[in-house]
């Protein structure tokens, strides 16, 4: 395992550490989802990685938005989620708006793992157990079998799985030109509400419900979509919608935004996060928390595939999650690509 900088810094710990299944894109991306989540399980209790959270309330604010919900319950996605009404949401804790809202969706598959903690957990867990080797602080140039070149010399190896994230000019650009291939900068903050929720699950909302591809591409999220665009036009241009998971200090980490580019800015303007905001308010009772953190991350993000694998030669793979999935995937993808490179 070779990567150019010192510890983790790339999109896999600036992002939720949230294993997302309900939502994801109905068929392969769903399936990878159910899968990743019972392999996070496995390796953080293995590994000694706390769960946070479990779940996820989709908040429906709308009408159109428990449409939605209702459509999804229909589907084998839903098969063991269910339709909260308004009046039991306070289960979940008194902070939440629950008088204003239409219903919610309660999904039992999510898992939470504090990323900026677990990834590293787990690379010192594979390396402890397994004796999985990470050479750290260098860049790889070339990358085919039988070799690679690095910042520090030549490695030797027989099998090269390329998984460069967002980096599509150093390794393989030739194959990866044919993608379209873009950048995605998200906008994420941590905040600090008043008292510490042990029973919130994940929390997410109408705006996500015509973001992620399991609600968005049902017939009835076109009436959401619609009125979204009535009412919160600024939101949508600047890809908002909210996701909000606890903490084991009681902090909250809420997201996000989306803007595409080539090379995106590194500035993160107050006036996107205040969108992020707007929408937690709607959501959240109770005074606006204060943000204690922000930060942004990147990903890759392909026009028209959530991921790619690609194989330019024998004992060689090139690998990207091309979305916002690879918290929640990443683990299946994985183990298809090792099965099938070696046999
Ligand atoms: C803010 C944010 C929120 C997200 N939210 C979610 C979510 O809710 N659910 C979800 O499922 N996913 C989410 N994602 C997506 C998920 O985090 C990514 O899909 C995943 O982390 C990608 O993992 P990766 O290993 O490919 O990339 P990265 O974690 O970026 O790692 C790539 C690594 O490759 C190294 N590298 C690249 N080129 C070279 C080279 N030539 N030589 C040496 N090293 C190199 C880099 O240094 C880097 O360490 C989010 C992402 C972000 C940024």
């Amino acid at each position: 395992m070779i990567d150019r900088d010192a510890q983790a810094n790339g999109a896999s710990i600036r992002n939720f550490g949230f294993i997302t299944v309900t939502g994801q894109q109905g068929g392969k991306c769903w399936r990878r989802a159910m899968r990743s989540v019972k392999v996070w399980l496995e390796v953080a209790e293995a590994a000694k990685i706390p769960i946070l959270q479990r779940g996820l309330l989709m908040i429906a604010r709308r009408p159109e938005a428990r449409a939605v919900i209702e459509a999804f319950l229909e589907t084998e996605m839903g098969a063991e989620c269910r339709l909260v009404e308004s009046r039991k949401l306070s289960n979940y804790g008194s902070d939440l708006r629950t008088g204003e809202f239409a219903g919610a969706l309660h999904s039992p598959h999510e898992a939470r793992v504090e990323s900026r903690e677990a990834i590293p957990q787990l690379a010192a867990w594979l390396s402890e157990r397994f004796g999985v080797t990470f050479v750290r602080e260098t860049a790889v140039h070339a990358a085919s079998p039988p070799r690679l070149e690095t910042s520090r010399g030549p490695i030797e190896a027989e099998a090269i799985i390329v998984t460069p994230g967002d980096d599509f000019a150093c390794l393989h650009a030739d194959r990866l030109a044919q993608y379209g291939l873009t950048r995605c900068k998200l906008h994420m903050m941590r905040v600090r509400p008043q008292g510490f929720n042990e029973r919130l699950p994940a929390i997410m909302s109408d705006l996500g419900m015509i973001r992620y591809l399991g609600y968005a591409e049902l017939p009835a999220a076109q009436a959401l979509r619609a009125r979204l665009e009535a009412e919160q036009r600024e939101h949508i241009d600047a890809g908002v919608h909210l996701i909000v998971v606890r903490s084991a200090d009681g902090t909250l980490v809420v997201g996000d935004s989306h803007h595409y580019a080539a090379t995106p800015d590194p500035f993160a303007p107050a006036a996107v996060d205040d969108l992020i905001l707007d929408e937690y308010s709607h959501v959240f009772a109770g005074a606006r928390p204060q943000v204690v953190e922000r930060w942004t991350g990147t990903y890759a993000s392909a026009p028209d595939r959530l991921m790619l694998v690609d194989a330019p030669c024998e004992g060689l793979r090139i690998v990207l999650i091309t979305s916002g999935t690879g918290a929640s995937t990443s683990f299946a993808i994985a183990e298809e690509v090792v099965a099938e490179l070696f046999d």
